[in-house]
């Protein structure tokens, strides 16, 4: 297993004029082939800053993989400080510069001088191309024969980075791990706390690399098999991980829950309608976010105030009266409603107390009842939840779209935090089974 740390370079970074994707994003990537990424340091535009960081990622990793630094400006200093610090003077080559040449004339501009800076590289580097940008990346072996340490420098351009990383580096990356095949698989699931999610797969045996990412309201768990028989060993988890995991998982790799929801309702032929209370548009809004969503999503009711409720929903004053808007009662009825209203297979209605203001000593900030109204009858359900109010409208939407998958796939509706904090730590417990 090699180590690693990353860089990322820039004023604009240490100003916090610009979240740091980049570093992230190779983390995710490097973690992926069972790279140990040891630390990420993030330091501005100045040269004894990035020797600092320079000499510390060296310390720390193996393999050392920067952004930023690279363009034609003079607060762009990444190459110089690389060839000053291992002692390798610049040589300019000669392909890049005709390409930065040619790709002015193509745009028909004159070529600043300084531009020509993106063809010097320290002595030795190996050159990434950047297919979409004019500043190429490289890498350099570092440090002793002994003791090999490998740099990769960059750009910090998010859109330049990405591919080059992906199509240059990390198969590079993964010869320096050993020629070991390597392969994951990525299950993304809601309704299980993090911990939850340890405790129930921890004892599956064999060996693979776990790692969980909490992405609130969402955690997604990673397996990473490598050795021999990969991809069956592989397979063997994912078959022991959906045994154990099975209905929360709602879907595999890069996806989300409303996507896997369209899915899902287009393959049946459903239609679906929301009448939304606490939620104000959320779970419509998130619906209609999936391209092709008009195939099943017929409308929403953002059914606000009692009397539209009453109106729009057909609520009866009297259900409103006794339970309260926030109350099982008018959940049910507001699904009714829409379902009624809208002529679909399938609806669903979120209300609740979403704060900070209020919450009720019986209905507390965070109390949210869910509706749903289909052919084979209605439900409704409590739910306590836990945060701010933001947090509470989009779990209160996630778990709306995650009722409408789990009615389809005839799972059981989600239990969580039946009144108990539902999220004990913003994005770990985000919601705590039962
Ligand atoms: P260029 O050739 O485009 O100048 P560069 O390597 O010099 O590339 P920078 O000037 O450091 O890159 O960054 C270009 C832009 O990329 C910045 O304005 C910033 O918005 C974005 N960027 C840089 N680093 C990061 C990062 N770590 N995360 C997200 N965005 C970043
Ligand atoms: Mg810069």
């Amino acid at each position: 297993m090699i180590d690693a740390a990353i860089i990322s370079t820039g004023d604009e970074l240490t100003t916090g004029r610009t979240t740091d994707t980049n570093a992230g994003f190779i983390a995710d990537r490097l973690l992926a082939l069972g790279v140990d990424v040891v630390a990420i340091l993030t330091v501005g535009d100045r040269t004894e800053r990035l020797r600092w960081a320079w000499t510390e990622a060296l310390r720390l990793a193996h393999l050392v993989i920067a952004t930023g630094g690279l363009g034609p400006t003079a607060d762009d200093l990444t190459t110089e400080t690389i060839a000053a610090l291992f002692d390798r003077p610049l040589v300019t080559d000669p392909e890049v510069a005709e390409r930065i040449r040619q790709l002015f004339k193509l745009f028909n501009r004159p070529m600043p001088e300084n531009n020509l800076k993106q063809a010097a590289f320290p002595q030795g580097a190996v050159i990434v191309p950047n297919p979409l940008g004019t500043a190429p990346g490289y890498r350099l072996q570092v440090g002793t024969d002994g003791d090999p340490r490998h740099i990769v420098v960059l750009p910090g351009v998010p859109r330049e980075m990405k591919p080059m990383l992906v199509d240059s580096v990390l198969p590079w990356v993964a010869t320096l791990t050993g020629d070991e095949p390597i392969a994951y698989r990525t299950f993304q699931t809601f309704g299980m706390s993090e911990s939850g999610l340890d405790e129930a797969i921890a004892t599956i045996p064999g060996e693979g690399r776990w790692s969980f990412r909490a992405n609130f309201p969402e955690v997604s768990v990673r397996v990473t098999v490598r050795g021999r028989d990969v991809e069956a060993r592989l397979d063997a988890f994912a078959r022991e991980v959906y045994a154990r995991l099975g209905p929360y998982i709602y879907g595999e790799g890069d996806t989300s829950m409303e996507a896997e929801v369209g899915r899902l309702l287009r393959d049946r032929g459903l239609t679906v309608a929301v009448a939304e209370s606490c939620t104000g548009g959320l779970v419509g809004h998130r619906l209609t976010n999936v391209p092709g969503s008009s195939a099943y999503f017929r409308g929403g009711i953002a059914a606000y105030a009692n009397d539209v409720k009453e109106q729009t929903l057909g609520v009866p004053r009297a259900l409103l009266e006794r339970h309260g808007a926030v109350s099982e009662e008018v959940a049910t009825a507001m699904a009714e409603g829409a379902r009624r209203a809208l002529g679909v297979d399938l609806a669903v209605a979120t209300t609740g107390v979403a704060g900070p203001d209020g919450g009720t000593p019986e209905k507390p900030v965070g109390t949210v009842y869910l509706g749903l109204a289909a052919s084979s009858g209605s439900v409704a359900r409590r739910y306590q939840l836990w945060g701010t109010r933001d947090w509470v409208k989009l779990l209160t939407s996630q778990i709306a779209l995650d009722w409408m998958r789990r009615h389809v796939l005839g799972l059981p509706l989600l239990e969580i935090g039946r009144r108990t904090p539902a999220a004990a730590s913003p994005g770990r417990e985000s919601v705590a089974p039962g």
